[in-house]
This record gives structure tokens, sequence and C-alpha cells, in this order.
């Protein structure tokens, strides 16, 4: 198997904040490692799309493919055993391990002619509707924000800045009935959470995302018996063994190939997490359509799906998803069903 890799560089169509640093794109350019798995005259694609929060950027990524060139093999078929080698001896850089589970996926199918979901026994046509995430922003500028999201039956609204409530209160105004749903991204204290989410829950929550920054479960377990609006822990959340411990703690978990290593990591995320009582949201970076598509293979398994990235971008340099009433599926096409577009 050959294993090669390019830099790709990437506009969101808005400069993009959230409430912390380390966001996997800051302002509105960042870079994305595009990978490719060649065997047998078969090219698999797969994205790395690295975070600062985790650690990781463009080059720890492309130096954890160097040394996993040698690790491959000469089976993709192998992907599981693959994966799993990877994520042992690199556990800090699940994007990368992440791009290549993606080409492999991409690769196998494209082999035996079908689709990854296919391949993984699942239904796209019972995918949710994915949420439309604005990122945190001055309140002039959400007419405009909200005039791009009519399609979409939820909004994801970055919070955790003096705006938040004149943010929800002008959604709400544009649009009555679209669910909302919040992404603090730890930027609460324990003593002031409970008060910042009664304050915005007047404006009708579905779910708050990541309340306190990572680590807090005693507090995150009162935050949830004192207030109505279910909590999903997404940067508290990276593995198999965060799920288990989040048991009992939160409603439910974001997973998001890039955090967790790729297609194989996440199934058995979402399926201990349901074992275990929690809800499922599939979460993503700041993506093209490539790193999305293969975290779409998957949406049809969980409960809140937010796979957007590639939709606030100005230059995906990809295509193949589809997208029809606020909900992304993948094609029915061989693999993740993705090509490379033609700009112009
Ligand atoms: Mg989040």
């Amino acid at each position: 198997m050959k294993l090669a890799w390019q830099r790709q560089t990437i506009h969101s169509r808005h400069p993009f904040h959230i409430a912390r640093g380390g966001a996997s794109l800051e302002g509105d350019e960042t870079q994305r490692v595009i990978v490719q798995v060649e065997h047998e005259g078969i090219v698999g694609l797969g994205e790395a799309a690295p975070s600062a929060y985790y650690n990781q950027s463009c080059e720890s990524a492309e130096a954890a493919l160097a040394q996993a060139a040698e690790l491959l093999g000469d089976d993709p078929f192998g992907v599981a055993a693959v994966v799993d080698g990877l994520l042992e001896r690199f556990p800090d850089q699940s994007a990368a391990v992440a791009a290549i589970d993606a080409a492999l996926h991409d690769w196998i199918g494209r082999k035996l002619g079908v689709p990854v979901w296919k391949l993984l026994g699942l239904d796209p046509s019972l995918t949710p509707h994915t949420s439309y995430t604005i990122g945190l922003t001055e309140p002039e500028n959400l007419p405009a924000r909200l005039a791009q999201a009519e399609m979409f039956q939820s909004l994801k609204l970055k919070v955790g800045s003096e705006h938040d409530e004149a943010t929800l209160r002008i959604v709400r105004q544009h649009a009555p009935r679209v669910g909302l749903r919040v992404d603090a991204n730890g930027a609460w204290s324990a003593e002031e959470a409970l008060g910042r989410i009664e304050a915005l829950s007047r404006f009708g929550l579905e779910l708050i995302e990541q309340p306190l920054a990572p680590g807090q479960f005693e507090a995150l377990a009162d935050l949830r018996r004192n207030n109505p609006v279910p909590i999903i822990a997404d940067e508290d959340c990276v593995g198999v063994s965060d799920v288990v411990r989040l048991a009992g703690v939160v409603d439910g978990v974001n997973v998001k190939l890039a955090k967790c290593g790729g297609i194989s990591e996440a199934c058995a995320m979402i399926r201990v997490a349901r074992r275990l009582g929690l809800k499922v949201m599939l979460g993503c970076m700041i993506e093209t359509s490539l790193g999305i598509s293969a975290a779409a293979q998957l949406a049809s398994l969980v409960d809140y799906v937010d796979l957007d990235g590639h939709l606030l971008l100005a230059d995906d340099p990809f295509k193949g998803l589809m997208l029809a009433e606020g909900v992304v599926r993948p094609a029915d096409k061989p693999g993740l069903g993705i090509s490379r577009r033609t700009l112009p």
C-alpha cells in the first residue's frame, strides 16, 4: 500500500470564533492534510483536520503519517487491525489516524463497488437533520447569517460571550420554530453555569454542549440534575473510555472522527454510549466534504447530527455529499462517494 498526503488550504465563509482557543479553524483560513492510499491501482482518500486544542497541527499529523506509512502492511481490508495499531502508536494524533481510516474505508468501498455506509450495514435514509453552526459574532451580523441558515431545522449557536442573550433573542425573532442547540466550549465556571443556562433556556433549547471546562464530572452531574436542558459532553469525550466515564454524568456525548481516530473507533463509541443509555451526537471539525463524508456514513446511527463543517466553507475542494431539507446524506456511490471539485 502506498501512502501519500498533501496540504489543502481552505477558507470559511465567515470568520469563525468560539469561546476557547484552539478551534479547528480560527478566523477564516486554515489547512487540512488530504491523505491518499493507493493499492492495486485504486485510490482511497481521507482528510486530517488537526486541532491545536488536542495538541495537533498539520506538522504533527504529517510526522505521524510519515511513520505510519511503514506500518500499513499490504491489505487495505485489514483496516480494523491497522487502525488499532496506529491508535496505540500515535494516541495523540487521532486526526491523522482518522484520515488513514477514512482512506482505507474509501479504498475498500471503491474496490467492492459499494458505499461505506452499506459496508457498515447502515441505512442513510434514517439520518437525522444536521444543525448549522453560527460562531461567536456581534449581534448585528446575525440577520445575514440567519438568512443563509433558513433551510436548517436546527441551529447550533456558539455561546460564552457577553452577547449570548442578545444573540438568542435575535435568533428567536427571526426563527421562532428552529431547534436551538448552544455550545459553550467549556466557557462557564461551575458557579455561573446554572444561571447562564437558566437565562438562555427561556429561548427554548434542544441541548447544551460542554458548559464547563473538561474534567469537572461532579459539577457536570450537579448541573444535569438541576436544569432541564440535556447536557452533551464534547471536549470531555475523546474516546471509548471517556464514554464509559461519562455515563450517569451527562445526557449524551459528541463523537467526532478527528477526536477518536476514525470510522472504526466512532462506531465503537456510538455503540458503547447507546448501551450505557447516553444520547449520541455526531460532530465534526471545520472540514471539507471529504472529511465530513466519512462521518456522514455513520450519521444514521445517532440522535443529533452536527455535520456542517463543509457548509461553512467558501471553497470546499470536494463534492459528493447531498443536502436536502437540512439533512446531510452520503451518496449512493462506492466508498465515501466523494470527488474533487473543479474550482473556477
Ligand atoms: Mg462542541
